[in-house]
């Protein structure tokens, strides 16, 4: 499931595809837009926001997708054949390159304007230009007795970690994912850590919390279940964690977190 960090690359790579040019082609294989036409809008920038993808026209209109699960966004050539699919959302191109979106979970064209509709309910965003700590803290501290490891995925408290980096950046603070937040005194620090971790990821592929970049060494935890610690050697346990279906599982030394 892509992350903040992987969602800024992908922003990262529609803004050099799309923004300054003008869209010679939309293709919208979801119902609701099947009848909708950007062709010869002007795209002025892609942006992410959290786990969000906004592409944005001059005239003030958002397009505005989310990865959700699966989901991805794939730039070609525009002369480049694309093969037919079904998982295949949307399409956007220009006369130099096609922007295609794959099993997007969400899709969805509004005003610019009203842009705060569909991501205004996030707290700061990690990798935004607007990153504030103090505001992320205030609004994890806002329910002391909710576990550690619900409140860091809680999009509303601060966006762009997943369940990745929630294990990791656990791991790292040595706090147990059922702390409740109330009890973690710290908590500037974990925060401080989140920003430079996905800060150090965005422009990687692949996610690195260990510093070895190696297949199978890339995480401390995560994906470890019944492995020994990296630092300890006591075996890493998984569990089921919060309210969310795609992003329940949560993993952890027993011994280096508490
Ligand atoms: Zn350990």
């Amino acid at each position: 499931m892509p992350e903040g960090d992987a969602v800024w690359q992908t922003a990262q790579r529609l803004h050099q595809a799309l923004a300054g040019r003008v869209l010679t082609r939309s293709d919208f294989r979801v119902p609701r837009y099947a009848t909708t036409d950007l062709k010869g809008r002007l795209v002025t920038e892609a942006v992410s926001r959290g786990k969000h993808l906004l592409i944005r026209t001059g005239d003030g209109i958002t397009v505005h997708t989310h990865l959700r699960m699966d989901g991805s966004w794939r730039v070609s050539p525009a002369r480049d054949r694309v093969a037919n699919s079904h998982r295949i959302r949307l399409i956007l191109a220009n006369t130099e390159w096609q922007a295609v979106g794959y099993q997007l979970g969400v899709v969805e064209v509004l005003h610019t304007a009203s842009e705060h509709t569909v991501v205004g309910y996030l707290g700061p965003d990690l990798l935004g230009p607007d990153w504030d700590p103090v505001e992320a803290e205030r609004r994890l501290r806002g329910d002391p007795a909710r576990p550690v490891g619900e409140a860091l995925l809680d999009q509303r408290n601060l966006a762009g970690i997943g369940n990745v980096y929630k294990a990791e950046l656990l791991f790292l603070r040595g706090i147990n994912p059922w702390r409740p937040v109330g009890d973690v005194a710290d908590i500037d620090a974990l925060v401080g850590l989140a920003r430079r971790m996905l800060d150090a990821n965005k422009e990687r592929s692949g996610m690195v919390t260990t510093g070895v970049a190696r297949r199978g060494e890339q995480t401390w935890v995560y994906g470890r279940a019944g492995r020994p610690c990296r630092r300890c050697g006591t075996l890493v346990k998984s569990a089921d964690q919060g309210r969310n279906p795609e992003e329940r599982i949560t993993y952890w030394c027993p011994r280096c977190q508490s």
